[in-house]
């Protein structure tokens, strides 16, 4: 215990306490899920300051969630007793921001500059494509939208993308104008706040020179997942004195499609010459069946840096898995399963006591969570794609269980919620063009689509925003717009001053927005919303202390209260830094100091577009929590449902045809298993409803990837296809070869249609009537040409699984779709 005197530094094993306590110099983390990593990062923050290492103000680290940012935040100040407000703990965008409202003038910004999320950034785009005619056949909006977001993730300007062909120099000609109206605007987008914060250091020795001295310790969590950019805008932070130390691990690398380069950390460790490379590899969160799933899954993956993890902690309860032949069906399961659960039954409702486990899962029959139950909070319900929340969402409504989602839909963006922030963006900045077209005529204030076409183009011509050209449209039109901006500005009079949650009341009011919902069918829930709009404001004025993120804080903030380090485990000296040297900041660069500071409006509008935007009123409650896996990265629960293990939704359609995306929802799979501490419950649904068509679906190939002596197989509650058995599931893998059905993955279709898993007995029977078969060339009135996959079930129920060349695999009903062999 002796190097551990340290009350900080007492739970931590070996590798873990070389982390926290590293010399200066830079360092990778590598470690599988659950190994501590945050921890160690957390620990080392508070170890550093204790140990007067490090100030407050010198320490800079990113998280991957604003959610996580608060957790680390909290944790610090419950470990020391130091002013965390002054600590540069965020995400990339919310450093970003901090960065760019203190050098707004540097970066050619108004303060009060608007951020536009995506939605706000397609139809910004949308407008400017409208206004210069171009084909919007030719160039979808969304496509233009990834090609300028993709340009500003490699650092490219409009100058520096090379145009090959005609349409590359239209995209580059549209990003272009696209710039110059979100400049004119005053708003800017999330990759926008990445470049320009990169380019303001990289152009700004004495703002570089600030920072890079300030920041002795820059520390960033999930590295796996950084882009080209961000990696960029470390390096221009990390300063001869800095130690930079990046923690992650390659196997959760699942934001490829975002532009995150697992790339960097073989950058990292060669450019900054690391010094230090520390393993974690116990893992402290999951049971051995959660944690062996978790390991064998992953082991199907070829291209991985290598890492393994044990547990100490038995093996635990099985994995268990429900069939269910609908959607609905799932989504009601996992309703009864929770309401045992909370109950502190064992969890195992009248499906689950069927003499349903057959093979290895049954030996694993463990002792179940006791009579306490579980909370709430710890049971998360997690899924590849928002769409399936819905009918979570309404099963978990109807039988009264309190839920909370994180992102999809998010409170932020909801139409309504949308409106009034429009509103009160106007009040801010009447030029902010997006904003006016938004509610110009919502409500409905008699002013027409062609009218609005009308002011763009008077606005286009004249250089001007569409509030300053309002003047120039003559007629009934032109009374009805200056009638709406009339409208802006006396609100603007009468909220001057104003507590913030009373502006957005008079907003709420005077906008007309209350009255519309009042008059709607669904209004109720979007007033209910407007309300809870105000209810946000509060307890961002209140309990958040508004703009920690978007105000540039005093210099004596920045400093922070003096280190606590009355518990030296080891003395700075023995850790290669010289403890004569003053650790407090340099003086803050002069723009920063001018005190400007935003409006609480201000704040708060960035808060908006910034936070995950959770409804406010619902964070205290003990409530299930429902996430995609991409969201639910980095947490954990204690138990974990992963519902709809469907081919074609998980992994994801759009990912199967190449190993590369086949791997990354692998690795998905493998972050949304490694949440699980206790309990963890895999689902699939025979038929779902999705995008308003009814899929047929194959479990997922994953199932087969995963040790059957872990997994518990629960006989599905309605029949249908009858047990899942897992027989079928050693017929379908045999089929595939040894070794992993799709470890050696080269040609997916080919293997997959050898794969038949679930599949009625029935279907394994008698010749097809329908003369289709695998591996036969259709054509289809709507998807055109494809290749038949698989087919299964006979006369009415007989499908076929076809892959269309432009649509992708679909499942389609032989007695309804027809299908014609070229
Ligand atoms: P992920 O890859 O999912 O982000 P991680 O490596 O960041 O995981 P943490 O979240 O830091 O892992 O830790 C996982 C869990 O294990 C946490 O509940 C943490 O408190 C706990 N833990 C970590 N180290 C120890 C330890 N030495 N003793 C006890 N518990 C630990
Ligand atoms: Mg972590």
């Amino acid at each position: 215990m002796a190097p551990q005197a340290s009350p900080l530094l007492r739970n931590l094993n070996p590798e873990q306490l070389a982390a926290v306590t590293l010399p200066a110099g830079h360092a990778l983390i590598l470690a599988g899920a659950g190994s501590g990593k945050t921890r160690v990062l957390t620990t080392r923050i508070a170890w550093l300051l204790q140990n007067g290492l490090a100030t407050p103000g010198g320490i800079l680290a990113v998280t991957f969630t604003n959610k996580a940012a608060k957790e680390m935040l909290t944790r610090l100040s419950a470990l020391l007793p130091i002013n965390v407000r002054g600590m540069w703990i965020g995400t990339f965008h919310g450093l970003c921001n901090r960065l760019l409202r203190a050098h707004h003038k540097l970066a050619n910004l108004p303060q009060a500059f608007q951020i536009l999320d995506t939605q706000d950034q397609l139809s910004a785009i949308k407008r400017l494509m409208k206004q210069f005619n171009v084909d919007d056949e030719r160039f979808p909006p969304k496509q233009v939208q990834w090609f300028i977001a993709g340009a500003k993730e490699d650092g490219r300007r409009p100058g520096d993308v090379e145009g090959g062909n005609e349409d590359d120099r239209k995209k580059i000609e549209l990003y272009q104008l696209y710039e110059e109206q979100c400049q004119r605007e005053g708003v800017v987008d999330f990759g926008e706040l990445m470049l320009r914060s990169y380019e303001l250091l990289r152009d700004n020795d004495a703002i570089r020179a600030h920072y890079q001295r300030r920041f002795r310790h820059i520390l960033v969590d999930e590295f796996q997942d950084t882009n080209r950019l961000q990696y960029a805008w470390l390096k221009q932070l990390a300063g001869p004195e800095s130690s930079v130390l990046a923690v992650g691990d390659d196997d959760q690398s699942i934001y490829a499609f975002r532009g995150a380069r697992v790339g960097n950390m073989a950058d990292f460790v060669r450019e900054f010459n690391v010094a230090h490379q520390i393993k974690l590899e116990q893992n402290y969160r999951s049971f051995g069946n959660i944690l062996d799933a978790a390991n064998e899954l992953i082991g199907h993956n070829s291209s991985r840096l290598g890492k393994s993890l044990r547990t100490e902690q038995g093996a635990g309860e099985p994995v268990r898995v429900y069939e269910s032949t609908s959607d609905l069906g799932e989504a009601q399961w996992m309703v009864e399963e929770i309401r045992n659960l909370v109950r502190g039954g064992r969890g195992a409702g009248p499906s689950q006591a069927a003499p349903a486990a057959p093979g290895g899962g049954a030996a694993h029959e463990a002792a179940s969570a006791g009579a306490e139950g579980y909370e709430k909070r710890e049971i998360a319900i997690l899924y590849r794609s928002n769409a399936q929340s819905r009918v979570i969402e309404t099963a978990l409504f109807n039988a009264a269980v309190p839920y909370r989602v994180y992102g999809g839909l998010r409170f932020f963006e909801r139409a309504e919620i949308k409106h009034a922030l429009a509103y009160l963006r106007l009040l801010e900045n009447p030029h902010d063009d997006t904003s006016f077209l938004r509610v110009a005529n919502f409500p409905a204030r008699g002013i027409g689509a062609r009218t609005l076409e009308q002011l763009q183009d008077a606005a286009r011509k004249a250089g001007a925003s569409l509030h300053d050209a309002v003047a120039g449209i003559p007629g009934k039109a032109g009374a009805n717009l200056a009638g709406f901006v009339a409208m802006i500005d006396v609100m603007r009079e009468q909220t001057k001053g104003l507590p913030l949650r009373e502006i957005i009341e008079v907003v709420n009011d005077a906008s007309g927005l209350v009255e519309h919902y009042r008059h709607e069918r669904e209004g109720a829930d979007r007033i209910e919303n407007l309300h809870e709009l105000v209810n946000a404001a509060e307890s961002f004025v209140t309990q958040e202390g508004f703009g920690r993120d978007a105000v540039a804080l005093p210099v004596d903030e920045l400093r922070g209260e003096p280190p606590h380090g009355d518990e030296l485990a080891q003395s700075p000296a023995s850790q290669g830094i010289d403890p004569a040297r003053p650790l407090l900041d340099e003086p803050l660069a002069p723009d920063a100091q001018t005190g400007e500071t935003l409006s609480p409006l201000a704040a708060f509008l960035t808060h908006a577009a910034l936070e995950a935007g959770d409804n406010q009123a619902q964070a205290g409650q003990d409530a299930v929590q429902l996430m995609t896996v991409h969201s639910a990265k980095g947490l954990e629960f204690d138990c974990v449902f992963i519902g709809g293990l469907e081919e074609g939704l998980f992994p994801h359609q759009n990912a199967m045809s190449d190993r590369d995306g086949l791997e990354e929802e692998r690795r998905l799979m493998y972050v949304a298993i490694t949440r699980a501490r206790k309990r963890l419950y895999l689902s699939h649904a025979q038929t779902r409803l999705l995008h308003g068509q009814m899929r047929y679906s194959v479990p997922s190939r994953f199932y087969d990837e995963l040790p059957e002596g872990a997994l518990k197989w629960i006989t599905p509650r309605h029949g249908g296809f009858g047990a899942y058995a897992p027989d079928s599931i050693a017929t379908g893998a045999g089929t595939t070869g040894a070794g992993g059905p799709f470890g050696k993955y080269s040609s997916p279709f080919a293997s997959f249609s050898n794969v038949v898993r679930g599949t009625p007995p029935v279907a394994q029977k008698a010749a097809p009537s329908h003369g289709l078969r695998a591996g036969l060339q259709v054509f289809h009135a709507k998807f055109g040409e494809g290749t038949v996959l698989s087919i299964e079930g006979m006369g009415d129920d007989a499908r076929a699984q076809v892959n269309f060349a432009r649509h992708g695999v679909k499942w389609l009903a032989l007695s309804v779709a027809k299908l014609t062999v070229v």
